[in-house]
């Protein structure tokens, strides 16, 4: 597929065609890119994403006692994001424990505590970049160990092309808690510029301009990569690489934030059916 020709996308109004996968047949069951006539419904759907997100990461076992945290912007007040309340496994968050904070980290709604570490390094990287409206952060299994290495991911597949010269090695603070704000600005620069980083020592974040849907996916994506990376080395054998060519086709057509977004919407759908708890 990495090597076929893109079709012309049709400009015709209401159809909103961004990518190969939307089905030019009319009347087929497919996700619709979705539009909002108030900031409260807009607010709704944010809030509900961000639930599923995290119950997401939850079903893949990327919990690890309270750390670990997921935001995404108000659409009306964008200086303030919705984010997981500290304490609570990702699988038991729901509608009505998130909480809503603002840059220095002080809940203005909500009844639960928020995670210091969470807005020391999602509030730098807000605050830095306007356009970046959702991040994600966890301490999984086979991201920090990939960190451990310092070390890029190599383009070993298609999927591993969604981060083609798009994710970043930081060493800074590297280590350390990030409960100071100074750790925050210092990894906030690298962070905005990509969708993955590598914090060695440390573990995994994303962040996106499109949706915390676009967040969730491509995290789950990035712990996905270390993981079959770290899988690929152990057996010693070198594998063979994507060309830059045919990575920079796959992260364009394969790995765009629509893309991401379309992907999660098959967990959003699975965890709305199976948990519905998640709406309380
Ligand atoms: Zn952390």
């Amino acid at each position: 597929m990495a090597e076929e020709e893109t079709p012309m996308l049709d400009n015709v109004p209401g159809r909103n065609r961004v990518s190969i996968y939307q089905p030019e047949q009319e009347g087929l069951v497919f996700p619709e890119i979705p539009s909002f006539a108030t900031h409260a419904e807009e607010r709704d759907y944010r809030k509900k994403h961000l639930v599923a997100a995290t119950r997401a990461f939850g079903m893949h076992g990327f919990d690890y006692g309270f750390a670990g945290h997921l935001t995404v912007r108000d659409p009306e007040h964008p200086e303030l994001y919705w984010t997981n309340p500290m304490c609570v496994h990702f699988s038991q968050v729901k509608m009505s424990n998130l909480i809503l904070a603002d840059h220095e980290g002080r809940v203005v709604e909500g009844r639960y505590a928020i995670n210091r570490a969470g807005f020391v390094l999602h509030a730098a990287v807000h605050e830095e970049y306007p356009e970046v409206m959702a991040m994600c952060h966890a301490h999984t299994t086979y991201g920090t160990a990939w960190c451990a290495t310092g070390r890029k991911l190599d383009m070993i597949s298609q999927d591993a092309a969604a981060f083609y010269n798009d994710h970043a090695v930081i060493g800074a603070s590297a280590g350390a808690v990030a409960v100071e704000r100074e750790s925050g600005w210092s990894v906030a620069k690298e962070m905005g510029r990509n969708r993955g980083i590598l914090h060695q020592s440390h573990g995994l974040l994303t962040s996106s301009r499109h949706s915390i849907d676009d967040a969730a996916f491509w995290f789950i994506a990035l712990e996905r990569a270390c993981q079959q990376q770290l899988m690929v080395e152990a057996t010693g054998i070198k594998p063979q690489l994507l060309s830059d060519k045919t990575a920079a086709y796959s992260r364009e057509h394969v790995g765009s934030d629509f893309i991401g977004w379309l992907h999660f919407q098959t967990l959003y759908d699975h965890i709305a059916a199976t948990q519905p708890d998640m709406f309380d």
